[in-house]
């Protein structure tokens, strides 16, 4: 028998991080930088207004008040987008610009007077109208009263106050989540360096297995597992790929995993793996591939714990594909995809954190939970953050999907344990 702990090492022993390659921004969410990503302009690019308003030299409105307004001639736009005034001229004393948020500063001018703290102006009125270049009057003319005065600057964003050229953007090791995206659209990179999200192909076998939407004829039920584990592997950072269900056949289920070798950095089947006369798994498994090839050939176990007691390891194909070879029952085989595929999907990402999170938390339960004696037993459970608690959904049941669905945490219960008063402290992995 392994232990948890040893089968997962293992597996993590045997898998390195993908290669990196350059992905689109978009493609990139969620995969860890390799380089690190200077900036080469600055940000913002010019001096710009922060407001919708007139560019103005402070000298012009030193002392305005409301009763006193300075009164200034108003010679142009400065849209968004645009380059300055019309012509290059400059702001010049007793003069105004109109302007508009994110235009740049026009030469002559020192700072913005919000349009708020004007009459708005007698030529076209005030500058939030201007919603583009394009619809921008042919330039605004006539004069603006301002009511108050400003100091140099106000009310403009400086060039390179946000970051400037040689700064470091993104350190490598970063995750590329959405405010780091818009960072690298911001500083104009279209690609980054990162570590691809693996592909992982799900396959579930059993001759017993219906498509969802199919009709269930006697005897046969749901393929609910290749569903759950495809759903997982996205939810884990994979490109996942459902493979439908393979009847229990080993002439049939080899070849169906050597068609999916190609576009595979991981293998997970469910079903087969136990000691059952109709065991396809194992029986197929033992001779995918080239069996002479180093680190070939897949390991079934037997695991110290419930549920997920059988299982299988190892690497197929000239690739050395890693495979984990999941048990059947539902519950099963989505505790070990959580358990054992999801840190290889994140290992192979180059997250520092392959597993999910753990809490302690209080057992909230009228009687006491048993567990067998030298396994590490993991029940299905709700936490409550706020409480502090954890309480059982359903027993322990591998096939229990119903429960399953209801929890979003596993209990654990160690190896030595095997009864857990109401009220213990108790390891718990949350699941989402
Ligand atoms: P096995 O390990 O193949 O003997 O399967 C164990 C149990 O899990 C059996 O009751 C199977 O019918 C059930 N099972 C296996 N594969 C699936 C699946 N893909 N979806 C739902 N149940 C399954
Ligand atoms: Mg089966």
């Amino acid at each position: 028998m392994w232990s948890v702990d040893e089968h997962l090492a293992d597996i993590l022993e045997a898998v390195r991080p993908l290669e990196p390659i350059e992905l689109q921004l978009h493609d990139a969410q969620g995969c860890v930088l390799v380089e690190d990503v200077m900036v080469e302009i600055a940000l913002p690019p010019f001096d710009n207004s922060s407001m919708d308003g007139y560019a103005v030299r402070v000298a012009d409105i030193e002392g305005a008040d409301e009763e006193f307004p300075a009164v200034l001639t108003v010679i142009g736009d400065v849209a968004a987008g645009s380059d300055g005034l019309p012509g290059d001229r400059a702001v010049g004393p007793g003069e105004a610009a109109r302007i508009m948020t994110g235009a740049p500063l026009p030469a002559g001018a020192e700072a913005v007077v919000p349009v708020e703290w004007t009459d708005g102006g007698t030529g076209g009125g005030p500058a939030d109208t201007m919603r583009s270049l394009s619809d921008a009057p042919e330039g605004a003319g006539g004069e603006v009263r301002v009511h108050r005065p400003v100091e140099a600057r106000a009310h403009v964003r400086a060039r390179g106050s946000d970051v400037k050229p040689g700064d470091l953007a993104l350190s490598a090791g970063s995750v590329v989540g959405p405010p780091q995206i818009g960072l690298l659209a911001a500083i104009g990179r279209s690609t980054v360096k990162v570590r691809p999200r693996p592909r992982v192909v799900v396959i579930s076998t059993g001759s017993e297995l219906v498509q969802p939407g199919e009709e269930l004829t006697g005897g046969r039920i749901y393929d609910s597992n290749s569903f759950a584990l495809t759903a997982a592997a996205k939810d884990a950072g994979a490109i996942a790929y459902r493979v439908g269900a393979v009847t229990d056949d080993a002439d049939t289920l080899r070849a169906t995993i050597e068609d999916q070798l190609i576009r595979a950095d991981i293998v997970v089947t469910t079903g087969g793996v136990s000691v059952g006369a109709y065991d396809v798994v194992k029986e197929a498994l033992s001779s995918v591939g080239d069996e002479d090839e180093p680190g070939s050939g897949i390991d079934f176990r037997r695991l110290a714990m419930q549920p997920g007691k059988p299982q299988g390891f190892g690497s197929i194909g000239p690739d050395h594909t890693p495979l984990l070879a999941l048990p059947g029952n539902p519950v099963s085989s989505y505790i070990s995809f959580e358990l054992f595929v999801r840190p290889v999907i994140r290992a192979l990402m180059g997250l520092p954190d392959v597993n999910r999170p753990t809490v302690q938390a209080v057992l909230d339960t009228d009687k006491a939970l048993t567990s067998p004696s030298g396994r590490r037993q993991f029940l299905r459970g709700t936490y409550d953050a706020e409480a502090g608690t954890v309480t059982p959904v359903g027993g322990a049941g591998s096939h229990l999907i119903g429960a399953l669905a209801r929890a979003d945490a596993l209990i654990v219960l160690p190896e030595d344990v095997t009864s857990a008063e109401p009220g213990t402290d108790t390891e718990v992995i949350l699941l989402r």
